[in-house]
């Protein structure tokens, strides 16, 4: 626990791409937020550091290990072999085993609906995504989707949690276990052992295809969506649709041993880099729930306010949301409005 004005060390990944135009955004507004935050920031190295095979240096991991805390900006994987992807380094290497992404209609902002607010929680370390691909023969691949009993269950009590702690009324595990029997059977599984200790949330699951169609047509129908690795990938960036898309998306990493590495939903837009056009609202949005999680609930609440009525004023929007602003301009009238 900490009060609000026990200075904290926090790790800051600015990333690639747009990511150190929006990481200085955030800063920004930090300092004139008075967040008591001292960034201790990070570059992804040029060269593979060989203790993690990566080109995250071991520097930076345990950075995040010893302050527990961390925001993330977008990081380009650079191509080539014998190294790890570097958001797959960080998932394994801190064991980041639930990606949080909430999402709900910015006031102000006008989209097709007005009253998406909903969560999805996605499995981050298995599934499709546990990098097993080989060649069987010629012309033949295989990948391996991996479930663990052991990783569904964490990911599943994570999201029962969350609902409780944040006065949330509803789970709905989604899947495709009608195929994949196995599988995502286990995963479901697992879920409904979670849920029989939660009678106060009511459970639901909802197969994959059928969530996407009442999401679109929809999305007010839920409430926190829970699932494995690649359909909450997918799943997400169809809700960050919803709202006006990926420049406001925010999404917090759980990891085991309390820590939590903050991150937007977006990559490094390398389209946009460079060229002050980035919006910083999903990094900003991202840097809030990481206040929240260190109980600077004061910061949050204000920083929160000031983005949404800078984008529902109208006057400074990025190109995204069809504004004419550059990055410090939106940030500057975020800052003003602070
Ligand atoms: P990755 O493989 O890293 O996920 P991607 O190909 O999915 O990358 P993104 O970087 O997520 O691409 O961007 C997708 C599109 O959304 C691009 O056209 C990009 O310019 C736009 N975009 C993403 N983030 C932002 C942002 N913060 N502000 C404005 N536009 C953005
Ligand atoms: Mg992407």
């Amino acid at each position: 626990f900490c009060s609000s004005t026990t200075p904290i060390t926090a790790t800051l990944f600015p990333g690639d791409g747009i990511g150190p135009e929006i990481a200085e955004s955030v800063k920004k507004v930090f300092t004139t937020a008075g967040v008591p935050i001292e960034w201790e920031e990070h570059y992804v190295g040029t060269e593979i550091d060989p203790r993690t095979q990566s080109f995250l240096t071991w520097e930076s991991l345990e950075s995040v290990r010893r302050n527990k805390v961390g925001l993330k900006g977008p990081m380009a994987t650079p191509i080539g072999k014998g190294h790890r992807s570097l958001n797959l380094t960080l998932r394994k290497e801190l064991n980041l085993y639930a990606n949080v992404r909430p999402c709900y209609s910015l006031p102000g902002y006008k989209t097709r609906y007005d009253d998406v607010d909903l969560i999805t929680i996605r499995e981050n370390t298995e599934g499709e995504y546990s990098g097993l691909e080989h060649q069987v023969v010629r012309g033949v691949v295989e990948s391996l989707k991996i479930i663990t009993r052991q990783a569904s269950l964490r990911v599943a009590e994570y999201a029962f949690l969350y609902a409780k702690t944040h006065g949330r009324e509803r789970v709905s595990a989604i899947h495709k276990a009608n195929i994949m029997q196995k599988t995502d059977g286990l995963f479901l599984k697992c879920c409904r052992e979670v849920a029989e200790k939660y009678p106060e949330i009511t459970y639901e699951e909802v197969v994959i295809d059928n969530c996407c169609m009442m999401l679109v047509k929809n999305p007010a129908l839920f409430d926190v969506l829970v699932m494995p690795n690649l359909y909450g990938d997918i799943i997400s960036d169809l809700c960050a649709g919803l709202v006006g898309g990926l420049g406001l998306t925010p999404s917090c990493n759980i990891g085991e041993d309390g820590v939590a590495l903050a991150e937007a939903v977006h990559g490094s837009a390398p389209d946009i880099a460079g060229k002050n056009l980035a919006n910083p609202t999903a990094l900003l949005l991202s840097g809030v729930m990481m206040l929240r999680h260190l109980k600077f609930n004061e910061q949050a609440e204000q920083i929160h306010s000031a983005i949404i009525n800078t984008i529902a004023e109208g006057k400074y929007r990025t190109a995204d949301l069809g504004g004419s602003s550059t990055t410090t301009e939106f940030t500057k009238a975020i800052c003003d409005h602070l």
